[in-house]
């Protein structure tokens, strides 16, 4: 039986199986077995991998194997402030979210990130909507990454929303970025200021007694306007680019 030797570098061992982290692997080869499948078999989807060396060379992931070949598998990302890795991929600053990451999709909203999420999305429409507007998918299912077609995908690791939104942060280089308030909670739309005179009719006596200034989403129409919900809103970017900026890891 063919055997290779395999070998995972930094943060994609804590995808692998414990026994299997941190040391070259002797395995098994199946006949005709691509590198891609054999790299996906051990539970890593090869949107996680940003460089694949074979006996000294770069390949691609379509690569077929033969016996006594000797691979390094490098991360596309790191999880880390200082990568070792430098990224090659110039990956889109936008995102698809599984229907498990509502809150981190709210999250990403609240800075102004283009995000779209509907918690009635199937793998399937996922996938197609991140192909056809070249959307990075974020989701916790390694299924949905293994998929050939997917270009652009992230493994999400954590699962508290904050640390994921850190997560997102650090891998994407999202700081720069970052235009607070710019986009709809509710439906990722362009929110625009509107006069109050245009939406008076709409907001309850209270609201319309005591404030001035109003907003109004361009696509599903909600109204919001600077009372306890929006100053909630930027106690919460405030706190994170604070903790952000400090490299603290989110606790809550
Ligand atoms: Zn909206």
């Amino acid at each position: 039986m063919d055997r290779i030797n395999i070998k995972f570098y930094d943060s994609l061992n804590k995808l692998l199986k414990k026994e299997r982290r941190d040391k070259e692997l002797s395995l098994e080869l199946k006949l005709r077995q691509s590198v891609k499948d054999l790299i996906e078999a051990l539970g890593i989807p090869h949107t996680e991998v940003g460089m694949i060396v074979i006996d000294g060379k770069r390949e691609e992931f379509s690569f077929i194997l033969k016996d006594g070949q000797k691979i390094e598998v490098y991360p596309a990302f790191n999880d880390v402030e200082e990568p070792k890795f430098q990224n090659l991929i110039n990956y889109p600053k936008k995102f698809i979210l599984d229907v498990h990451l509502g809150r981190l999709a709210k999250y990403l909203r609240i800075f102004g990130i283009d995000t779209l999420y509907e918690n009635y999305y199937s793998d399937e429409e996922i996938v197609k909507i991140a192909l056809k507007e070249g959307r990075v998918i974020l989701t916790r299912d390694r299924g949905i990454l293994k998929r050939r077609v997917v270009r652009y995908g992230y493994l999400v690791k954590s699962n508290e929303s904050k640390e994921q939104l850190r997560e997102i942060f650090l891998n994407f280089d999202l700081l720069p970025k970052i235009k607070p308030f710019l986009r709809c909670i509710s439906c990722n739309g362009i929110v625009e200021r509107v006069g109050k005179g245009e939406i008076i009719e709409e907001l309850e006596p209270l609201t319309r007694k005591y404030y001035n200034e109003f907003f109004r989403c361009t696509m599903c129409k909600k109204i919001y306007w600077k009372g306890g919900h929006w100053e909630r809103m930027e106690e919460f970017t405030a706190d994170f680019l604070n903790k952000y900026n400090k490299g603290d890891i989110w606790k809550n």
